[in-house]
């Protein structure tokens, strides 16, 4: 295996002077060497032939024992050294102190044709922030995060990805539902893949330390490898134009899951992609019925600060600590502000459009607007599936819109769909006044490339992980295939477009999910 290593992290940014790996607060630094532990017995589960090509990994390479040997954390790949960040981070609303890559191992950088990319392993043992935690991650999880990341990237979400997911052949101690009764799971390791895993938190840190001078370095180092159209040499200004950028990306991300159903589960500010991506898929969900008010993550049942219709407040306020985080650099209330301001214009601008796209309809009318406001509470009245709904609606004949009453039953989870009909049959009505108006030939394609009829439902991840904790990869295989083309028709697959099985419904890890992992 011949890899282009090209590490930018650590070539230009102050290491951690200590290298023994043991746990302690390490400051002014933004990463401490440390090496994978190494894995009893590790097998390959799984691997991503679309990332093995752009990381310039041959096939042969994949069935070498290298592959599996680097990507299992049982060797160091030559002339590399890898290392784990050092981040903070607020949790669920509070400043948590020093946080940084407890599970997460940075194997090295590559850049092939072009593009930058930083590998890391998830769950190869503890590191200098593994604070009273083991580093180490089980199937269950890394199942979730490998499908869903690279479901997410084919759906258009900005996400970090995952090149492949191995059995590291010891056993991991989790309670998985925090109420007394550990248990042994077998542990896994994904390698994840991103241009960089640099979060708010990274920023955080350095700012609640008082050291500006590492601040900056990490904001260049930041600006010049992943945002070069910023001119650098524009001092205030260019921090002001990066804050702005991070700020627009956040918000991209946040109207993306809004329109896949995406619940993230724990947005706390370390887990906040400084490049806009959707990084730490833990306890994650897919709205099924469209509930604003879920969340699948039961740490946060109570408070619900992670739901479904909270996403956008709670970017915002983790931009506002990215803010405080940037303020020694820019030394500017006023024009974060004016930054946040700008945050709150574009997300309802932008919601709009990205639910007209949704419906079909072109024109932000008076009317559009009604239909818009009506349908979020007839679909959560009536308990409607926020994905079937939506492809269904592809079908919707605006000449005869009656006859998609028929339909939407088929969308529900609830008993007594009878009880909103009316209220859907004149929703139904105006809907197909407006398309009627709009004439829009292109209509139907156009909302089948924003409307999936495949997303990575809560039961479906579990059933892959039920087969593979018994050694039977064949489910994860073909939701792994699935999820490649969410938008395309695949007529053998239609078992997988289809309410959640009753059986899910209170299921572990089919609706509610713990932060074990
Ligand atoms: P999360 O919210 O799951 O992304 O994790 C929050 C922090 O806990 C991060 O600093 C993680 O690296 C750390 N962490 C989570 N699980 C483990 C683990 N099993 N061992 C060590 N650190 C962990
Ligand atoms: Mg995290």
């Amino acid at each position: 295996m011949k890899l282009n290593i090209n590490n930018t992290f650590t070539s230009h940014l102050p290491a951690d002077p200590i290298e023994n790996n043991f746990v302690r607060q390490v400051p002014n630094a933004c990463f401490s060497y440390v090496k994978p532990t190494s894995p009893k017995n590790p097998s390959l589960i799984h691997t991503s032939d679309e990332l093995t090509d752009a990381l310039g990994i041959n096939k042969e390479d994949v069935s070498n024992e290298e592959f599996l040997n680097v990507f299992s954390g049982k060797t160091v790949y030559k002339n590399t050294k890898p290392y784990a960040m050092c981040y903070g981070g607020h949790q669920f609303g509070n400043w948590a102190g020093q946080l940084g890559d407890g599970r997460a191992i940075n194997l090295f950088e590559i850049s092939q044709n072009d593009t930058q990319w930083a590998l890391q392993l998830k769950g190869a043992g503890k590191t200098p922030y593994s604070r009273n935690a083991d580093g180490l991650a089980v199937l269950r999880s890394s199942i979730r995060e490998y499908l869903c990341s690279e479901a997410m990237y084919h759906l258009g979400v900005a996400t970090t990805r995952a090149l492949s997911i191995c059995l590291t052949g010891d056993v991991v101690l989790r309670d998985m539902l925090y109420d007394g009764q550990a248990a042994f799971e077998k542990g896994a390791i994904v390698c994840r893949v991103a241009p960089s895993f640099v979060r708010f938190g990274n920023f955080e840190i350095l700012a609640a330390q008082g050291d500006v001078d590492t601040l900056k370095k990490l904001t260049d180092y930041t600006i010049t490898n992943f945002y070069p159209e910023i001119d650098l040499n524009k001092g205030v200004d260019a921090y002001v134009e990066f804050y702005k950028s991070v700020m627009e990306k956040t918000l991209k991300m946040i109207i993306e899951w809004q329109r896949v159903g995406f619940v993230h589960g724990v947005m706390n500010t370390d887990n906040m992609s400084i490049l806009g991506l959707t990084i730490d898929y833990g306890p994650y969900g897919w709205l099924e019925n469209y509930d604003p008010n879920w969340t699948p993550n039961t740490t946060d049942a109570e408070k619900k600060r992670y739901r479904f219709g909270n996403q956008s407040h709670v970017a915002l306020w983790n931009l506002v600590q990215l803010a405080n985080a940037l303020f020694p650099l820019i030394g500017d209330v006023k024009i974060l502000e004016g930054i946040l301001a700008i945050y709150q214009k574009k997300y309802a601008a932008l919601h709009i459009e990205m639910m007209l796209n949704k419906l079909g309809i072109n024109e932000y009318t008076e009317e559009s607007s009604v239909v818009i406001k009506d349908l979020k509470h007839l679909l959560e009245d009536s308990e409607v599936d926020y994905t079937l709904f939506f492809r269904k609606l592809i079908d919707f004949a605006p000449e005869s819109p009656q006859t998609f009453l028929d339909v939407l039953p088929q969308t529900s989870y609830s008993n007594n769909f009878a009880l909103h009909a009316g209220k859907w049959s004149k929703w139904l009505e105006l809907y197909a006044k407006i398309l009627v108006q709009e004439q829009d030939s292109l209509r139907k394609l156009k909302m089948k490339k924003v409307n999936p009829k495949y997303v990575l439902r809560n039961y479906m991840a579990q059933l892959a992980i039920d087969a593979a904790d018994k050694g039977d990869y064949s489910v994860l295989k073909e939701l792994f295939e699935l999820l490649k083309a969410p938008y395309h028709e695949q007529p053998d697959m239609q078992k997988w477009f289809a309410l959640r099985p009753d059986w899910a419904k209170e299921k572990i890890g089919c609706s509610q999910l713990s932060c074990s992992s």
